[in-house]
């Protein structure tokens, strides 16, 4: 079973990996991100309650997220493996997770971590161009889409994140290393952690999680 976080600072490599790998394997990416901005998109309750806080760079509130997570991973498509792409983040997360995870029989058994040193973090993040329609990532000199502005995947519009702006991406770096990367430690102690090198060519990359996943399917 492929019950799998990926965790790693904001522009290490998550989103993109996660939508090759989730296309390879035949598992939802469930990204909070996307679903945060699709409630905001939608000005559901959620999304109005999320909106200032996720476009400043801040976190949501634990019981929010926590909630949102709780009834994506409860649906039918989970049952055969699921990529979460952005929670946990904090403690309270990943021990809200290790609690429901059993209960709803979708206990997490894999965790791949990207590292990336955080000038690199820094230059992906302000040259970078998302898909809002299907969750895509590029960058306007790394990884440009075939045709400009456009998505190869889906043919979506290409937009920069609002919180993709120096300001808001600092306050995004603060929060991963005060509040996210201690969850190192806590995978790692349960034996679940396989760190990569996120600076790895995206290609060779995926190669590497792939064998990774192979191994454990
Ligand atoms: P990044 O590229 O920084 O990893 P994401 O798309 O994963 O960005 O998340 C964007 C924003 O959505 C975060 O900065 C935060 O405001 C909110 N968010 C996403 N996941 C969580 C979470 N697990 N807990 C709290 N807030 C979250
Ligand atoms: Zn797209």
């Amino acid at each position: 079973m492929l019950n799998i976080i990926l965790m790693g600072p904001p522009g290490a490599g998550k989103g993109t990996q996660a939508v090759t790998i989730a296309d390879e394997f035949g598992i939802p990416h469930i990204s909070t991100g996307d679903m945060f901005r699709e409630a905001m998109a939608n000005k559901t309750e959620l999304g109005l309650k999320a909106k200032a806080i996720v476009e400043s760079g801040g976190l949501v509130p634990d019981d929010l997220t926590i909630e949102l997570v709780k009834e994506r991973l409860s649906r039918p498509d989970c049952a055969n493996g699921y990529l979460l792409d952005g929670f946990p983040r904090t403690i309270p997360q990943a021990e809200a997770l290790a609690k429901i995870g059993p209960e709803i029989d979708r206990a997490v058994n894999l965790v791949v971590n990207f590292d990336c040193p955080s000038d690199v973090l820094v230059s992906r993040i302000a040259g970078r161009r998302v898909c809002p329609k299907c969750g895509a990532s590029y960058h306007i000199v790394n990884m440009k889409p075939k045709v400009e502005g456009v998505c190869d995947r889906c043919g979506g519009d290409l937009i920069q994140r609002k919180d993709d702006n120096a300001d808001s991406f600092k306050v995004r770096l603060d929060n991963y290393y005060k509040q996210t990367q201690p969850l190192l430690d806590y995978y790692q102690g349960s034996g679940l952690l396989h760190s990569f090198d996120g600076t790895t060519n995206p290609k060779l990359l995926h190669d590497q999680v792939a064998d990774l996943l192979k191994a454990h399917r």
